[in-house]
């Protein structure tokens, strides 16, 4: 990749196929996998990654909304696509464009099966979530009776899975919580095979869970953030790549007096003679302002600079004191290092709030993929 002139989130793909194999090494072959790219893929590019995961063999994909699965098909993309958290506003089109729903309430279901009805559907694919411990989103074990006798001799829709997700699979301390988890979605799939008189596939696990719990990887698992380069585990990130890295210039230096203020609200004063640099990316780039006033670091020249002053929202100064670096020069935000789970520490959120929250005005550019260069 030739350096950068202007921020870029430079995404690689060849990163992307390192950890999906990674991944898939800890499965059996049998299981399906399923590649969660909702919110822009973790803010790099549903597109691109969906494509990349499809040429992989990923079996299935996840999105949050219903617009966020139009957007791959319009792009062409061809494999099944569950939908985590669909409306029924959007019923219509989500039918229209082939999406799976997750259906995740007895009001929700209703209302599925009524479109499915006016729509003249045949055995249309769908999703039972069930709240395990999560208390987020599901339905209930004693909603088991109610499913069973709505889906009982229509011919609309087909059950093909029954999931779960599970609250603190990568906390070692929830060992016991996330055991019950799987233990309760076993019972509740069983109940609803005996009780549908069929039997969808089962699935549970998340990144951490296919670390933490593979004995419950079931027939499916759903992986987001590893595939990404994050397992919430040092010791796993050390051995997955980083698929995003958020790079940027500098646009100007200035040498700082003692006794003089940097930025908006004058938040710095330099004790001593400083060398700043300013870079052309802000809070409206998705770098909150939390990461202002020292709390974060950037890599210039292989060196620390941390940010000073409160960040703007189209710039971003950082202390470049004694690091021999020039107008021009390339910084990194995040990538290798400091990787984005460090730099989302320093202001106490995590990897997967800062890598979706690079907002659209980044410029996504792509490596590692013979097909785009
Ligand atoms: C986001 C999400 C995932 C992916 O989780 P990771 O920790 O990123 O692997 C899996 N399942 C559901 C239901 C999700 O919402």
């Amino acid at each position: 990749m030739p350096k950068t002139e202007e921020t870029v989130l430079e995404i690689d793909l060849s990163a992307l196929e390192h950890n999906y194999r990674y991944l898939r090494a800890k499965l059996a072959s049998t299981t399906k996998f399923l590649g969660v790219v909702k919110a822009f893929a973790y803010g790099s590019d549903a597109t691109k990654i969906a494509q990349k995961l499809e040429q992989l063999g990923a079996d299935y994909l996840a999105v949050a909304y219903t617009h966020e699965g139009i957007s791959l098909r319009k792009a062409g993309i061809a494999s099944p696509i569950l939908v985590l958290h669909p409306q029924p506003v959007n019923f219509t089109v989500l039918m229209d464009h082939q999406l799976e729903p997750s259906l995740y309430s007895p009001k929700i279901l209703a209302k599925f099966l009524e479109v499915a009805r006016k729509q003249g559907q045949k055995k249309y694919p769908v999703h039972l979530k069930f709240n395990t411990g999560l208390n987020r989103l599901g339905f209930w074990e004693n909603d088991a009776d109610y499913i069973a006798e709505k889906l009982a001799g229509q011919k609309e829709v087909e059950v093909l899975s029954i999931f779960s997700h599970l609250a603190a699979s990568e906390d070692p301390a929830e060992k016991a919580f996330t055991r019950t988890q799987i233990a309760t979605f076993t019972k509740i799939a069983t109940e609803m095979d005996n009780k549908m008189g069929c039997h969808p596939f089962r699935h549970i696990l998340n990144t951490s869970g296919i670390l933490n719990y593979p004995e419950a990887q079931f027939d499916m698992v759903r992986s987001g953030i590893g595939l990404y380069g994050f397992g919430n585990e040092a010791s796993i990130d050390a051995q997955l790549r980083p698929v995003a890295t958020l790079k940027t210039v500098i646009s100007q230096i200035h040498k700082i007096e003692p006794n003089e203020s940097v930025g908006y609200n004058r938040a710095y004063t330099s004790e001593g003679y400083r060398v700043t640099a300013t870079l052309p990316l802000g809070h409206a780039d998705g770098i909150g302002r939390q990461y202002g006033n020292g709390k974060a670091w950037v890599t210039v020249k292989g060196a620390k600079a941390p940010i000073i002053g409160n960040v703007c929202m189209d710039m971003t100064m950082i202390d470049v004191t004694g690091i021999d670096c020039s107008e021009g020069d390339e910084v990194i935000v995040f990538g290798k290092s400091p990787s984005a789970e460090v730099f989302a520490a320093n202001a106490h959120t995590i990897s997967y709030e800062l890598l979706t929250g690079i907002s659209q005005r980044v410029r996504r550019i792509f490596s590692g993929d013979p097909a785009t260069h």
